[in-house]
């Protein structure tokens, strides 16, 4: 497992998205940005790029930048340490009502705050209706991999 994995391995959020399967939380995206950062270097990508059709325009250098921050910044840190967009509609409302996971809301059906969520927000919404009752540990447990996108 590694650093970022452990660091949210208990966590969810309470619009149902359990933090190690997400890319985001578990580090994937990050890892991902400093494997391309690397490779770009070790297979020497911008000397030839230049002889492939479309190569030639290519800013390298604003492509390392790119990488780099992703490497440093996309990283959540899940909604339990502080992490998640700060103004997320779902998490401000679930503190407010004092619930852990939505699961737990009466108006969870009739609920339009997953929408930001676009696709995923409908199928979240669906998983805590099937879940609800389980305590966010037995959720976590259950949905880890369950998730609607790759981990
Ligand atoms: S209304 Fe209920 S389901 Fe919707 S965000 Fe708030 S706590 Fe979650």
């Amino acid at each position: 497992m590694s650093e970022a994995q452990d660091r949210i391995k208990d966590q969810a959020g309470p619009c149902g998205i359990v933090c190690v399967s997400c890319p985001l939380g578990s580090g994937v995206v990050a890892e991902c940005a400093g494997r391309t950062k690397k490779n770009i270097v070790d297979c020497r990508i911008p000397m030839w790029s230049p002889f492939v059709p479309g190569g030639e325009v290519i800013d390298w250098a604003a492509v390392d930048r790119g990488l780099d921050w992703m490497e440093k910044y996309a990283v959540c840190a899940g909604c339990g340490n502080g992490g998640g967009p700060p103004d997320c509609t779902i998490r401000i409302c679930a503190r407010e009502r004092g619930y852990e996971l939505c699961s737990s809301c009466q108006d969870l059906d009739s609920c339009t705050k997953f929408e930001w969520l676009e696709g995923h927000g409908s199928e979240l919404k669906e998983k805590l209706k099937e879940n609800r009752g389980l305590s966010k540990e037995e959720y976590i447990k259950k949905m880890m991999n369950q998730m609607p996108w790759e981990a």
